[in-house]
């Protein structure tokens, strides 16, 4: 029971980092570890079995003594003797061996003779001296102090290897562990041809492209350029491919670092791996070091729940004195990203360090359209595909979203087994993208059918009734992700503001589905809990952040959090007054609307439980029907936006 109304630009809270990892647990990758290393040490053992086990096999079972030998060579009952340093081996004339020792001093003619061996008894043997070869000398001689040796660095290795792949570093301290593209592979190489809209950004970054293509222009004139840039935007608005595409165009290796990788490190690896990483870049200079989502490392020092994070501080730190210690001829440029610029420290934007801010705003109708396009370029679209339209629908998505979507409809062609895309395939994938997958399964009981109708149709009819809110598109009581149904609703234009008005229907709206339940079947179900949360989170900005309550007038009280407390007690009341005020108004306002034009809610609820999605030309029908004048429709979906300068 979900209202689908595309993201506001204000208020993300994305992009936080995931909580840091420390300890022991940290250090040796958790319980796998010791398991692991259970493991290790019961190969190891076994491996030491079988070493002796071989060796005893390899010692012939015969061995007998000197006088023996002696006795068997006078009586003529041995062939041959092979001397290897002091041991003999003997074959017999009945081709069985056996070995004896002798005194490695004196040679075997005269040991015999002492035994009494005459020299015509021995000529008839013959012998065969070998002497022990240097190699089998030494390995002999080092091969029990360099095996457990061996075995012991064997087992390091392993450990070691084990523990990376827990995602820890544990043995490779310090080193740092960016990823490197080599701009010599093409597979890997970004351009500005693959990012559509983002111009301004492009604008700014072109400089930097310039420079390090040909810094030796810019460095005879003694122009300054900037060491760091800073890209700041919305999740999945193209930071990350931006950055990738500057090295790209300039043909230069880019250096990528995550900043959350820094969070679970041992206090110290982050400032090393950093200055690592710099050396690195330096080297092979022209380069780009890019630090993503800088935020989890670049937080405003000392803030934050139970005092500062050392390794946080010392990473950051590392990074402002490196970016500090920049020679004026270094060729090496520093970018970061962020979705969340709000929380950064005031230290990492000062001039000299991340001075040049790059702003990267979502797509409007007509980026979205050239962003389709590049990401259809692989993709066989049907000759009825309008990626227009598909943009037009989809305000508020990002980049991101639209590749997902484009995936997502060259997925329904290929499992539906066709050679192309419709644009059926990619209308479907704008509700898949925006609320989850379809829940076709989930088989609604008469009773719930009804229930979930009447509140999606409340949603639609005070959504079309009151004047700020969006035209509604779309209603279905198939359930997708969490929501049992939904209504989709888009608005007009891309915005980039909303006003008080705009909140206050859209709040009432949002309510439209819990006034309907209450109304129809006097009772509450479990069901909006969701659009509860959604409105109170609203009606609290609305208050707390910008300023439209009238009671408390223009103020932006901040976030509260422990130890951070922006406003008094008596305050805190009054926001929440407020809030109380706003959401009852709304309700108000929901209730009169549907009081009013109740015979249009059953016409609504009773198409929805029919045909279970009703689309636009529908239901405005039953609008217009019902006396209700639908919201001014754009001719054919798609409105030309006016051409840029
Ligand atoms: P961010 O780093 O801002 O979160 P990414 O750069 O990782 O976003 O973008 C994710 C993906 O979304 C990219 O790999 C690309 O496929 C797509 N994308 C995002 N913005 C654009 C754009 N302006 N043009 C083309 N593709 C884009
Ligand atoms: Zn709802
Ligand atoms: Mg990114």
């Amino acid at each position: 029971m979900a209202i689908a109304s595309p993201k506001k630009p204000k208020n993300k809270k994305n992009g936080t980092p995931p909580p840091a990892r420390r300890g022991w647990r940290a250090l040796f990758g958790g319980p796998s570890f010791f398991s692991n290393l259970i493991t290790t040490v019961l190969i190891f053992l076994l491996l030491m079995s079988i070493y002796s086990l071989v060796e005893g096999l390899a010692k012939p079972a015969v061995d007998v003594p000197l006088s023996v030998v002696a006795a068997d060579v006078a009586e003529g009952k041995i062939r041959s003797i092979t001397v290897n340093g002091d041991s003999l081996g003997l074959v017999y004339t009945d081709e069985s061996t056996k070995v004896s020792r002798k005194d490695p001093s004196a040679g075997l003619p005269e040991t015999l003779a002492t035994y009494g061996v005459t020299p015509e008894e021995l000529s008839k043997v013959s012998i065969t001296i070998r002497g022990q070869s240097g190699f089998q000398f030494w390995f002999l001689t080092l091969a029990p102090i360099l095996l457990p040796l061996l075995f012991v660095a064997a087992f390091f290795w392993i450990i070691s290897r084990q523990v990376r792949g827990a995602g820890m570093q544990a043995f490779s301290f310090g080193q740092s562990k960016a990823r490197v593209i080599d701009p010599a592979d093409s597979s890997q190489r970004v351009t500005f041809a693959d990012i559509a809209g983002a111009r301004e950004a492009k604008e700014e970054l072109l400089e930097i492209v310039d420079f390090l293509k040909n810094p030796k222009k810019f460095l005879d004139i003694g122009a300054r350029i900037p060491k760091g840039i800073i890209l700041m935007g919305a999740p999945g608005t193209g930071k990350t491919l931006l950055a990738r595409a500057v090295a790209g165009e300039a043909g230069v290796p880019f250096f990528s670092i995550s900043g959350s990788e820094f969070v679970e490190m041992f206090v110290g690896v982050g400032a090393s791996r950093v200055r690592d990483l710099f050396q690195l870049a330096k080297k092979a200079a022209p380069a780009i070091i890019f630090v993503d989502e800088i935020d989890a490392v670049g937080r405003v020092r000392g803030a934050g729940v139970g005092g500062g994070n050392d390794e946080r501080e010392q990473t950051l730190n590392q990074i402002l004195v490196e970016m500090d210690g920049f020679e004026p001829n270094e060729k090496v440029v520093v970018m970061a990203a962020t979705n969340r610029p709000d929380v950064l420290d005031p230290a990492l934007l000062r001039p000299g360090r991340f001075d040049r801010r790059v702003t990267i705003d979502l797509p409007d109708r007509r980026d979205r359209e050239e962003i389709l396009k590049i990401h259809a370029r692989a993709k066989p679209l049907g000759p009825d595909v309008a990626l227009a339209v598909i943009a037009e629908r989809t305000p508020g998505f990002s980049g991101a979203e639209l590749y997902s979507l484009m995936n997502e409809g060259a997925i329904l062609a290929a499992r539906e087994d066709r050679k192309e895309l419709t644009q059926y395939d990619l209308i479907r994938s704008i509700e898949k993208v925006m609320l989850g997958p379809e829940r076709k399964s989930h088989l609604l009981s008469k009773k719930e059918k009804e229930l979930t109708s009447y509140h999606e149709a409340g949603h639609a009819l005070v959504s079309s009734v009151l004047e700020n809110a969006d035209p509604v598109h779309k209603i279905s009581i198939i359930s997708r992700g969490r929501a049992a149904g939904y209504t989709l609703k888009l608005p007009f234009e891309d915005r980039k503001m909303q006003s008080k008005k705009q909140f206050l229907d859209d709040i009432a709206a949002t309510l439209g589905g819990y006034v309907a339940e209450e109304m129809l079947f006097n009772d509450v179900t479990t069901g909006p809990s969701n659009d509860l949360v959604v409105i109170t989170a609203l009606a609290r900005d609305m208050v707390s952040r910008y300023g439209m309550s009238d009671k408390l007038g223009p103020v932006a009280f901040g976030e509260r959090a422990m130890g951070n407390e922006p406003y008094s007690e008596r305050v805190a009341g009054e926001i929440d007054d407020e809030v109380s005020r706003i959401i009852e108004e709304a309700r108000a306002r929901a209730t009169a609307v549907i009081t009013k034009h109740r015979k249009a809610l059953d016409a609504i609820a009773k198409e929805l439980m029919e045909k279970e999605t009703v689309e636009r030309a529908e239901f405005e029908k039953i609008l217009i029907a019902h006396g209700i004048t639908p919201k001014a429709k754009e001719e054919e979906g798609i409105v030309i936006a006016p051409p840029r300068p």
